[in-house]
């Protein structure tokens, strides 16, 4: 029987990279949230739009459509905004500094929510985020609730956006985190927070196959 499993958590904790290994080994599909609203922050930033004005975010949702590449022999995937591959700009360090101011606004939650929940319609589907297990689908059979130490996270971090070509100092990942975890649990709209049922995974000391390893296991209980 095919399930959903979401896995929220905290900021660079990995779940992205587990989530997706966990959905190809299951043959299952995977999408990451986080790259649709750092696509939308994308889409501000470029526009100017101004997360105050409510006429203007209403405006700027209005023009943006985000959809994903999946090259399935690959196993990769990529954000297309307005048509546009943005993978890696919405990977920057300036998206990930506005990208929890513009994804509190109730508009832009409303909006991808609605688009998540479409796509992820089939059963068979490994979804990350912040609120997949609490908002987008309560009813997943399967949640995680991933978590890890700061600095290793920031480490982890700061080795992945070397291999993309951005040197940038420990502090100012480790701050990025911080702040954005800070964020995401503080807002009004679907803050992070770990679901009554979900089970928490601890990755600090986990090597990544192990990781993965754990939710197959559950996954097939
Ligand atoms: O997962 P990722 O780190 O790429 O997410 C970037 C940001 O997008 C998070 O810090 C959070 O502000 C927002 N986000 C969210 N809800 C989700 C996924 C991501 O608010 N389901």
């Amino acid at each position: 029987k095919k399930i959903i499993i979401a896995i929220d958590g905290y900021s660079g904790c990995g779940k992205s990279t587990t989530a997706k290994a966990v959905a190809k080994e299951l043959g299952y599909m995977y999408l990451d949230s986080g790259a649709m609203y750092r696509a939308v922050t994308l889409h501000f930033l470029k526009n100017g739009i101004n997360p105050e004005i409510s006429a203007e975010v209403e405006n700027g949702l209005s023009k943006m459509d985000i959809a994903f590449h999946v090259n399935s022999s690959e196993g990769s995937q990529q954000v297309l905004l307005n048509g546009v591959n943005v993978e890696e700009e919405i990977r920057g360090m300036e998206v990930s500094a506005r990208v929890s101011e513009i994804s509190k606004l109730p508009e832009v939650r409303q909006a991808l929510v609605r688009k998540q929940r479409e796509l992820g319609k089939h059963k068979g589907i490994v979804m990350d985020g912040r609120d997949i297990g609490t908002v987008v689908f309560p009813q997943a059979e399967l949640k995680i609730f991933m978590k890890a130490n700061t600095d290793i996270r920031a480490m982890r971090r700061q080795q992945e956006l070397l291999r993309k070509g951005q040197q940038i100092s420990m502090d100012k990942v480790k701050e990025n985190l911080e702040s954005r975890d800070a964020m995401d649990s503080g807002r009004v709209h679907s803050p992070l927070k770990k679901a009554a049922d979900a089970v928490e995974l601890d990755t600090s000391y986990l090597q990544f196959d192990e990781q993965v390893s754990r939710i197959l296991n559950l996954a097939k209980e």
